[in-house]
């Protein structure tokens, strides 16, 4: 090495010694001011710490505390929820840091799941997009917005898997894989907090509902779960174990119980996983009173016993319960909880709020003229329009009906949605405001020419039987393509929204049916916040789009689709099944002793619907069509180090440019315990002009393949594996290899 080069290399070393220093200085400086403030802190002011109420502004659960400004004031309180804008946070954080005696600034927390004001596809939507960037971005978007209107910590990214359509909160998270779930934990997480907590415009994020919430028994929200260490481990936790290794500041337990212990009481979820295995930092918040609801539950006799339970098992802040307030304190004197444990849990919380910086200014999210400028900003809204395009699923495209010409004749726009706002924004829209959505008919009007004769109907409601079919199908008739838009009302999903039946609701079949037999060109585009069952439309229809609840923008990122200025590239990230009794129904599932033969009448299946879904995960179609060559693996076998390649070369073999995701999936063919039919494993979205082909190369360590063995150690298996690359989890071509 010459003498130059090796001074780089030393400066190199002494600046890495000196990051690490100034890390371990920033850390210790943090705990010096947070120890600074406790030890200061009588027995009532460490509780209050403990403790979130929401303020009357905005309502998101059964339980409002009538007192909760006095409670600010004597210092009882260590965060408010559901208090938005720079005046109002301002007039109460002024309440805490001039009234109560140690000035203790308050934290604002919110649900800002899919957007503040400017609002993105619900999650499931976006989700459909496979973009990770886009998906950050959007959580930036919304913490931009938020923290501009006095927000500190928003209550997500929800990253619950669910494999059951039924529950209402599908719609809230990102479908039922692991592994993209994992990657879009960590995007939004990312997204929400920023580089750091420095400046102003980043929130805290909360991995939510920990854990296995989304497996709620039938699909019944706040129903019981219980299932393997295995499954939950394998299938459950990682999103949540990703959101941690993203640095999620905080984590929110569950409202279910599993394997008959409440998440809220689960110490080996809350301490030994989370803070133990996982190293979380973090503080540990309840959902809404979810204390309290362990005397529901049953594995408590009074409130009292519920949070002491609670704060045993590693839960730091009780939401809305009220119990750490009331109970707390004789449950120290009687020694009934673990002192440091509360300690510990104090300190936490008075860390986020310095790592906020909001002890130098307890204002400094309450900018007004900041508010004013950044909240619905017209870049926000562009972008909103930007990730709706790319959550819409291309379902079906007989005889390319779409896209639609710009200058055609006559364009019907039938359907309760067709002209609808106030629903576009679906659940959990935060400060979202529903009469500035653009509707799908505001969304066409812009498109066609003038010369097209646009005609509109609405022909029923969403979810009741008053009809007006006379008037639609008299519009259609006059119509050269129909467009159909139908769906379910924003509030059919999200919580407490659990459907026994995913059909589309009210009369809309019958609607359609009529429409149907008019025999004209016919496009469904579907607006709702599952899968449904849609087995006659799929087989009748020419088109179908879903487009979820596409937020703010929804009406010109339809329309952008509708008429070809953006190609789909959606993929579905939740199985579509043929029929509610299918449920649960996912595409890594496990083969069974008895897989389906058809020949063979003992075998698993019903009498009545095949096992096959009508879409399955990973299914999305584009204006233009991709051709995939045989996969091939650069290694029949590998060892337990090495790296596999698996290549592929996907073809744009269409007229147009457009964008596909690529997926790789993998098959254990034999475990110490068995293993799913196929797990996704990554993927790659790509864009293709016409005839240009690429090739892409996904790469696999024996780490990919690691699961929870007989024995439960994570890792992966000798054996033999099937590896898979396709269009979506059923359209694929395979390759094998081995591991030694
Ligand atoms: C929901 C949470 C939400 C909380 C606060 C609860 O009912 O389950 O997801 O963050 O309310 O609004």
């Amino acid at each position: 090495m010459n003498k130059f080069k090796f001074t780089i290399a030393l400066a190199m070393i002494m600046m890495l010694f000196a990051c690490k220093n100034m890390k371990v200085n920033t850390e210790a400086l943090l705990d010096r001011k947070v120890d600074s403030v406790f030890a200061l802190m009588n027995i009532d002011e460490k509780i209050g710490q403990l403790t979130l109420y929401t303020s009357d502004y905005d309502v998101t659960g059964p339980t409002i505390r009538a007192s909760y400004k006095e409670d600010v004031k004597s210092g009882r309180v260590g965060a408010i929820f559901n208090a938005v804008g720079t005046k109002y946070t301002r007039e109460l954080q002024k309440l805490a840091v001039e009234n109560s005696r140690l000035h203790i600034p308050l934290i604002f927390g919110y649900d800002v799941i899919h957007g503040y004001k400017t609002i993105f596809p619900i999650p499931l939507g976006e989700s459909a997009s496979w973009d990770l960037e886009a998906i950050e971005n959007s959580a930036r978007i919304a913490a931009l917005e938020a923290s501009a209107s006095g927000l500190h910590w928003t209550f997500a990214p929800m990253v619950d898997i669910a494999r059951d359509p039924r529950w209402g909160r599908i719609a809230e998270g990102a479908g039922e894989d692991t592994y993209l779930g994992s990657l879009i934990a960590a995007a939004r997480v990312k997204g929400f907090q920023g580089q750091d907590f420095s400046g102003t415009s980043s929130v805290l994020a909360c991995a939510k509902h920990y854990a296995a919430y989304g497996a709620a028994l039938a699909g019944r929200d706040y129903n019981t779960v219980d299932m393997s260490e295995r499954t939950l481990r394998e299938v459950y936790l990682p999103p949540f174990h990703a959101a941690c290794n993203a640095g999620a500041a905080t984590f929110m337990t569950s409202f279910n119980e599993i394997a008959g212990v409440p998440s809220t009481a689960n110490k080996q979820l809350l301490t030994d996983i989370l803070r133990g295995e996982w190293g979380f930092k973090g503080f540990v918040v309840t959902d809404y009173t979810s204390i309290n609801e362990m005397v529901q539950h049953g594995n408590c006799a009074n409130e009292k016993e519920a949070g002491e339970l609670a704060i045993n098992a590693g839960v730091d802040m009780d939401m809305q319960g009220a119990v750490y307030n009331n109970y707390l304190k004789k449950s120290i004197e009687e020694n009934k909880v673990n002192i440091e444990q509360v300690n510990a849990a104090v300190k936490r919380i008075l860390r986020m709020k310095f790592m906020l910086g909001l002890f130098a200014d307890p204002y400094k999210f309450c900018d007004e003229e900041r508010e004013k400028k950044v909240v619905f900003a017209k870049e926000n809204l562009d972008y909103a329009r930007e990730v709706a395009k790319k959550s819409i699923v291309l379902l079906k495209n007989s005889k390319s009906v779409l896209p639609l010409s710009k200058n055609i004749k006559s364009l019907a726009l039938i359907g309760p949605l067709a002209n609808n706002k106030s629903e576009l924004i679906g659940n959990w829209s935060g400060q979202g405001d529903w009469h500035n959505a653009v509707s799908l008919l505001d969304g066409v009007k812009q498109k066609v020419s003038a010369e097209t004769k646009l005609l509109y109907a609405k022909g029923c409601n969403i979810n009741d039987d008053s009809t007006n079919f006379a008037e639609a199908l008299k519009v259609a008739q006059n119509a050269d393509v129909i467009v159909l838009a139908l769906g379910e009302g924003a509030w059919m999903s999200g919580e407490a929204s659990s459907r026994s039946n995913i059909n589309l609701p009210g009369v809309q079949n019958e609607l359609y049916k009529e429409i149907l037999k008019l025999g004209k060109p016919l496009v469904v585009v579907l607006m709702n916040g599952r899968p449904l069952t849609i087995q006659h439309i799929a087989n009748t229809a020419d088109a179908i789009l879903e487009t979820w609840f596409a937020g703010t923008r929804a009406g010109d990122a339809i329309a952008d689709v509708l008429f070809g200025d953006y190609n789909p590239s959606g993929k579905l990230t939740a199985t579509f099944p043929r029929s509610v009794g299918q449920i649960p129904l996912y595409y890594n599932a496990k083969n069974t002793g008895r897989p389906f033969d058809e020949k063979n009448k003992y075998t698993s299946k019903y009498l009545d619907i095949q096992n096959t879904p009508l879409y399955p995960f990973g299914f999305g179609l584009s204006y233009t069509t991709f051709s995939y060559s045989d996969v091939k693996v650069n290694k029949d076998s590998i060892s337990m180090t090495d790296t596999l390649q698996i290549s592929v070369t996907v073809k744009n073999t269409g007229k147009i440019a457009g964008e596909e995701v690529v997926q790789l999936y993998v098959r254990d063919l034999v475990g110490s315990v068995t293993r799913p039919v196929k797990e996704l494993k990554g993927f790659k979205k790509l864009m293709l002009q016409s005839g240009e082909s690429k090739e892409i190369v996904f790469k696999l360590t024996s780490n990919d393949l690691a699961f929870y063995t007989l024995d439960m150690t994570f890792k992966a298996e000798k054996g033999d594996f099937k590896v898979f690359v396709g269009t979506n989890s059923v359209d694929v071509k395979e390759a094998k290899f081995k591991i030694y």
